[in-house]
């Protein structure tokens, strides 16, 4: 029986699976924040502290071959290229040693960042949600099903921008790996089918201008292409 909304249901946001006609339905989208060492050092942290998350709505979502509109209120948007990793299943207080039994797939990501926003809100010590939270901020290639390609450990993962190498790293930089940050999220939060997490950005990150077309991969997971638009009117 459906229910009876007093307004329309909003879409249910969703990512390619590629090499398929279906659709992963994305419930929550997780964040990872400071979790390659090169990066920290770049951004002036303390590379001692364990990482921490954010979250960006799920409608934020754009598909591989997508246009970005370059956001409002910024003059700095960055690129953040990333792992993502899609849930098939989940729960709370998940063991690190079961953590990949939860994972459906892998793809590659932009956490796109208003980058001057996000300074001025750690600085006032408010929430991070206008440099990170906003309209097109998720753009995520196609998911590859661990069923095909198990669960990468190593493996190179690149940004261009207009054929521009930016972004050069590996994934086993990270400091914490995939099983143990969905060991660890699944303390803060019950996990489940449809949650994503974007698995934090290598060194190189850098501004965008409209025009930018940004091609990324991680090596065995896939690829994704994106171009950054005008701004809405
Ligand atoms: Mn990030």
């Amino acid at each position: 029986m459906s229910a009876d909304y007093v307004v329309p249901a909003p879409p249910q946001a969703a990512i390619a699976v590629a090499g398929s006609s279906k659709l992963f339905p994305v419930r929550r989208i997780w964040c990872v924040g400071r979790n390659y060492v090169e990066h920290i050092r770049e951004m002036g942290q303390d590379e001692r502290l364990p990482p921490f998350y954010f979250a960006k709505f799920p409608d934020q979502v754009v598909g591989d071959g997508g246009t970005v509109p370059y956001p409002s209120l910024t003059k700095d948007l960055h690129q953040e290229v990333e792992l993502v990793v899609c849930l098939k299943s989940g729960g709370r207080n998940i063991p690190v040693e079961k953590a990949n039994d939860c994972i459906f797939g892998y793809a590659v990501g932009i956490d796109l960042t208003r980058r001057d926003l996000q300074i001025a809100s750690r600085k006032l010590e408010r929430p991070w949600e206008i440099g990170k939270n906003f309209d097109h901020s998720a753009p995520c290639g196609p998911i590859k099903p661990a069923s095909e390609i198990g669960h990468p450990k190593e493996a190179r993962i690149t940004l261009s921008c207009n054929g521009k190498v930016r972004q050069d790293g590996n994934i086993n930089q990270m400091i914490w790996n995939v099983p143990e940050i969905i060991a660890d999220l699944s303390k803060m939060v019950e996990l489940t089918a449809g949650d994503i997490i974007m698995t934090g950005t290598p060194a190189g990150v850098a501004a965008l201008s409209p025009g930018d077309k940004l091609e990324c991969s991680v090596e065995g997971v896939g690829s994704l292409t994106v171009t950054i638009g005008q701004p809405l009117k």
